[in-house]
């Protein structure tokens, strides 16, 4: 029998757990309820996956949203897990094989919905009487609380199961709760004296801000067009927003759909699965959109509305950067909104959630308004301590010191002025600190301007460009391998026309993947070998790999099926059936550019701390 450790090493590629991972995982073990609160992205999942594999009975997963279903079955049966799902979706065939598959303990985890799980007077639990349960997660658990943002019905007859089956243990999970809605859930499941987890709710790789609503057009535009290559959801209040501004950015050039509860079921399935599958980069969606994604890659959540309150703000701005890489949140506000969204907080014959309500709502509006540390005021809310500053809002970072930095930023362009814009950020970094790599042309080595900023670290160089790049100092253009080149601004530094403040780079900003160097060029090259994958497996990529594991690829340079082991992401199977197609690739162009494997440099990730 594998150990919980070995499991996650094995069959799904990782090498330590995270938050309270395990200690979820021994209690559930022990068959005892639990009850798991982790944000967005903290791995959820597996809290019940692993017990599901070490238990010999059926796990049933109980998730409200069929689209979530499919992803999570799809991405368990590519690490070679045997998982089906039950949902409206299914043909009576495809049920009757299921039901055969169950009856033969063929299978160990089920994902079904509520509905079909209590439907038909139950038969279905009469059914599961049947075999054999070792466990039961409820995903998604805030769904049994009106309190909650996203209140269903057909959860609150969950309350029944523990009636039926009291001698299976039962574990919830949510990414949201405040303690109002955290009471009601423990209330409503009835869950026998559970063990419960709060991790912290800190997403340290999103970056907060907010701005204020003026031109808000032009601001999301400029934003937009130095992310060709990423994906994102913007989104706003109403379905004619949504049209309308979907409209816009199509006529501006960029790749949008509209998402909104308007729209026919057919139209919505589509659009979500273009979004899903990177066919169609931004989403302009109501709050009807996201509950069922799981798209890790989603790299910035704009708001051009507010939300209603902070647990959506917190749940919806959660949808970035669920693999762990730097993601945006940034939020446009007005008083004008809070106007808007009081009219909406007005719940008919009920003085009480109205107050609610409005209390929610003004916390929200204080959220925006004040010039405190953003993430900490989230954090707060969600009765958790927090430093004063967290260095990753625009508040921290707005409030850091400038200096005068023309001569940094002559450098900087002049550099690019003569690279002729033809090269990368880091191909210029490299140049400016007058790099020996065989990489840097022979050529460029004779330039006045190479090796110009060798008293600079790179990691400084780095930050400084981005905010070269965001004082629209210089630009980015393309998206795959963006180029550096030259602005309208740019000349007037150069002339020494115009004074160029920077800020003082910042001791503690907590280093994530993209501030090691890594080969953009192969780390894009190993984006279109998943494309390839997932098309031929009709999955979405991020199910195949996630951005963070071809990050890995392209910074450590694996050269042995060995060395491609030690990346996070490559299970046991996932290793065979595409290690030596990612270890060719990632050879090729080590060849090709003389480089050798760096996979010694891999320290195991500095795991989150947790909260209790
Ligand atoms: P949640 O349901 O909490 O939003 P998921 O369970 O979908 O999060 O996990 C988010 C991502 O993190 C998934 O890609 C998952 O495989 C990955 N993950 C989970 N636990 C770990 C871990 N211990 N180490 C590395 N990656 C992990
Ligand atoms: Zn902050």
């Amino acid at each position: 029998m594998q150990t919980p450790i070995q499991i996650l090493k094995t069959k799904f590629g990782y090498e330590s757990f995270r938050f309270n991972q395990e200690e979820i995982i021994n209690t559930v073990l022990q068959k005892q309820d639990a009850f798991v609160l982790m944000p967005t992205g903290g791995g959820k999942s597996l809290c019940y996956q692993i017990p599901a594999l070490i238990f010999d009975g059926l796990t049933v997963v109980i998730s409200p949203l069929i689209a979530l279903m499919k992803d999570q079955v799809d991405a368990l049966r590519l690490n070679g897990i045997k998982a089906a799902y039950l949902n409206s979706s299914l043909d009576s065939q495809e049920v009757v094989d299921i039901y055969k598959q169950l009856n033969n303990n063929e299978i160990k985890l089920l994902y079904i919905s509520p509905e079909k799980l209590l439907s038909n007077n139950q038969q279905f639990l009469v059914f599961l009487r049947e075999l054999k349960i070792s466990l039961f997660a409820i995903d998604e658990a805030h769904c049994i609380s009106h309190w909650g943002h996203d209140f269903r019905p057909e959860y609150r007859m969950l309350a029944s199961l523990k009636r039926e089956f009291p001698n299976v243990p039962t574990v919830a999970l949510t990414a949201t709760a405040d303690k109002l809605t955290r009471d009601d859930i423990l209330n409503k499941l009835k869950l026998k004296e559970p063990n419960v987890f709060v991790s912290s709710f800190n997403r340290p790789n999103i970056h907060y801000s907010v701005e204020p609503k003026r031109k808000m057009y032009e601001q999301i535009i400029s934003y937009l067009k130095k992310r060709r290559a990423d994906s994102g959801i913007i989104y706003v209040l109403s379905r004619n927003s949504a049209e309308k501004l979907a409209d816009k950015l199509k006529a501006d050039g960029f790749s949008v759909k509209p998402y909104h509860a308007g729209l026919s079921d057919e139209k919505r399935k589509k659009h979500q699965e273009l979004f899903i599958k990177d066919q169609v980069k931004i989403m302009v969606a109501t709050i009807a959109f996201g509950m069922g994604i799981n798209k890790s890659n989603v790299r910035f959540v704009i708001h051009a509305d507010l939300p209603k309150n902070i647990e959506s703000y917190y749940q919806e701005t959660g949808r970035a950067g669920r693999d762990g890489l730097k993601s945006d949140a940034i939020l446009y506000y007005s008083g004008g909104d809070v106007i808007k969204l009081k009219r909406f907080a007005l719940v008919e014959d009920n003085p009480e959630q109205t107050r609610v309500m409005l209390h929610k709502l003004s916390q929200m509006s204080t959220l925006c308004e004040s010039n405190a540390c953003r993430r900490r005021a989230i954090l707060n809310y969600f009765d958790e301590e927090a430093p004063e500053q967290c260095g990753n809002c625009d508040v921290c970072l707005t409030s850091r010191e400038k200096f005068d930095g023309t001569i940094i930023a002559q450098k900087a362009l002049s550099a690019v002025a003569r690279l002729e814009g033809r090269y990368g950020l880091t191909y210029v970094v490299d140049f400016l600190r007058g790099s020996k790599s065989e990489k840097i042309r022979y050529s460029h080595k004779t330039l006045k301007t190479y090796g110009i900023g060798n008293d600079i670290s790179k990691e400084e160089w780095y930050k400084y460009f981005k905010d070269l790049i965001s004082f629209n100092y210089l630009k980015q253009v393309g998206s795959e391998y963006p180029l550096l080149a030259l602005t309208e601004k740019s000349r007037d530094v150069l002339l020494g026309k115009e004074k160029v403040f920077l800020v003082k780079t910042a001791a503690k900003v907590e280093a994530g993947l993209e501030d090691m160097e890594y080969e953009h060029e192969l780390f894009a090259e190993l984006k279109i070998v998943r494309t390839n994958l997932a098309q031929k497996e009709n999955v979405p990529a991020y199910i195949i790999f996630s951005d963070a594991t071809l990050l890995e690829l392209a910074t450590y340079l694996p050269q042995t099926m060995e060395e491609v082991r030690k990346i996070s992401g490559f299970g046991d199977i996932k290793l065979a059936k595409y290690g030596s197609i990612f270890l060719e690739k990632v050879l090729d162009y080590c060849t090709r550019h003389k480089l050798a494997s760096k996979i010694n440099e891999k320290v195991p990730k500095r795991e989150r701390s947790t909260k209790r």
